[in-house]
């Protein structure tokens, strides 16, 4: 049996099809499911009772059930539990232009990065496909309000899990679900190369952010195991082909990481590396974390590091800090709370 929040309107018109059905009940369980947002096949009184019991058969509804939920002024946090008792966290983010979402991707990580709290926590497994959606679906069902905005950088590394990702993307995409748009979408990766040249070739045209952190491979590669596997030259062909293809700007993230990646070298070493990309650097004061060594990077630092990229005309940034009082920094709030886990 596969939830039915985990299918595509696709596939779904391709399962009417094998049952001697007709492709356009896909839209019609679409709209019962996402629209009236019904909890059962019976509710869907537009389909015969013989194809209510078929559906039954194959698919079930899954649930995930909110267990903490934290509040400030512009940020909540999630933390669920899921039917195998692991937990997952999302956050919300309130913005003037919309309620933005970060989701997980994976219970744990397996990227390792070492500033990062997730990587503590091992690849447990990946999230399928209805456990992503029904984080949008509760977070906006306890708000009442429209979720926006989508981004797929909380815990787990999306390309490690990239099939359930597209068609996660794709369902919220799709305009008889929850219809957000592909440039209200974006996915963060570590820089598994192999898929960036995949996601090009999807046709979906969201944003693309990478998570660089360092300008060259020595330091990456210090701070990002992943490094070893796909370096910096790789992750900047990749992109360009990503650019040449979809014609979207990328974005390049870059915490800032006390004597680490943050001197006036590296600002213009970043600089040779980008320039004349479509792209822009989001600078990322350094959430602090227990357990790691990493500082973060003085204000006046981030400032100067800003000034050189701005001098050489790479747009940036600096990103304006939501959450830090919830936990909301990568993996906190499920590294508090793990114990509720078998
Ligand atoms: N695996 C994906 C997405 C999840 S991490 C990726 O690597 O992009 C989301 C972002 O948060 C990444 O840029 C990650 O490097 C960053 N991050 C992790 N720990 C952080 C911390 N303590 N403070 C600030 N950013 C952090």
């Amino acid at each position: 049996m596969d939830s039915i929040y985990g299918i595509t309107r696709k596939k779904l018109e391709a399962y009417f099809e094998s049952i001697n059905d007709k492709k356009f009940r896909a839209t019609q369980v679409f709209e019962w499911l996402y629209r009236k947002k019904v909890n059962s096949f019976d509710e869907m009184t537009n389909l015969k009772k013989d194809l209510i019991e078929k559906l039954k058969e194959d698919f079930y509804f899954d649930d995930i059930k909110l267990v903490i939920k934290q509040e400030d002024e512009l940020t909540n946090k999630y933390l669920f539990e899921l039917n195998d008792n692991h937990r997952i966290e999302a956050v919300l983010m309130k913005h003037d232009y919309g309620n933005s979402i970060c989701i997980s991707s994976q219970i744990g990580c397996n990227m390792g990065c070492a500033f990062c709290q997730s990587g503590r926590l091992k690849k447990i497994r990946n999230l399928t496909v209805s456990e992503m959606l029904l984080q949008v679906m509760k977070v906006e069902e306890d708000l009442g309000e429209r979720i926006s905005h989508v981004v797929i950088m909380g815990i787990g590394e999306p390309f490690d899990n990239y099939d359930n990702v597209i068609d996660f993307v794709r369902i919220i995409n799709d305009p008889f679900a929850l219809a957000i748009g592909v440039r209200h979408i974006t996915v963060s990766t570590c820089g598994l190369v192999p898929k960036i040249y995949a996601l090009a070739d999807e046709n979906l045209d969201i944003n693309l952010a990478i998570s660089l952190h360092a300008p060259n491979n020595e330091i990456r590669s210090k701070i990002m195991k992943i490094n070893n596997a796909y370096p910096v030259e790789e992750i900047i062909k990749a992109v360009k082909d990503y650019i040449n293809k979809t014609n979207r700007r990328v974005t390049f993230e870059y915490i800032m990481l006390d004597g680490v990646n943050d001197t006036k070298e590296c600002a213009l070493e970043l600089c040779n590396l980008i320039k004349g990309l479509n792209a822009y650097v989001n600078l990322i004061p350094y959430n602090e974390t227990e357990n790691i060594e990493f500082k973060r990077s003085n204000s006046s630092q981030i400032s100067a590091f800003y000034d050189i990229l701005k001098k050489n005309n790479v747009t940036s940034t600096i990103r304006r800090e939501f959450g830090s009082n919830v936990s909301a920094a990568c993996g906190q709030l499920r590294a508090e709370n793990i114990e509720g886990e078998i």
